[in-house]
């Protein structure tokens, strides 16, 4: 597989938010979305699938646990352009295991779907990234908190829980 992560270039970024965001681990898309795409009917993985669409996250979280990094955390990203997020704010998306369409997707993540370590790497780096720009806590926004047409992170992500122990790698 070709993977398609442009780590540099861009335009620079000074962080003064983060955003939570899902993606399916492979995605299905519509025969539509292909057509209007131009890309060939069949499941991409969520990286192809980014590059296919032209947005990034600055990390991603693979189902086990893994951080995929995308892009340099002082160079913007593409991952949430309401309200001029992407201007400002570090995107971190975490791969939910599995295949999806969007209305699967938008089902499996009203239930918990983390797996394994994934909830452990995303506290080290949303701890890390709080750390080094100095990003209050109130700071930290579910995509669907600032697009309301976003349905990820969805309820299955423990959003409290998650801010909760990040805070406390912070502290200790
Ligand atoms: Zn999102």
């Amino acid at each position: 597989m070709n993977i398609y992560r442009p780590l540099t270039g861009g335009i620079s970024l000074n962080p003064t938010h983060i955003v939570v965001h899902c993606i399916g681990e492979f995605v299905k898309p519509s025969e539509a979305q292909c057509i209007e795409l131009g890309i060939h009917f069949k499941d991409y993985h969520a990286l192809e699938w980014l590059e296919k669409l032209g947005v990034s996250y600055h990390t991603l979280i693979t189902p086990s646990g893994d951080e995929i990094n995308c892009r340099k955390t002082n160079m913007k990203a593409w991952h949430a352009k309401a309200q001029g997020f992407n201007h400002k704010s570090l995107g971190i998306g975490f791969m939910v295991a599995g295949v999806y369409n969007l209305e699967t997707l938008k089902k499996r993540i009203k239930n918990p779907y983390l797996e394994g370590k994934q909830e452990y790497t995303g506290i080290d780096i949303v701890s890390s990234w709080r750390k080094q720009f100095n990003i209050p806590e109130k700071n930290i926004v579910k995509h669907s908190d600032i697009d309301l047409k976003k349905p990820d992170p969805g309820d299955g992500f423990p959003f409290d829980w998650f801010l909760k122990e990040v805070q406390r790698n912070i502290d200790s």
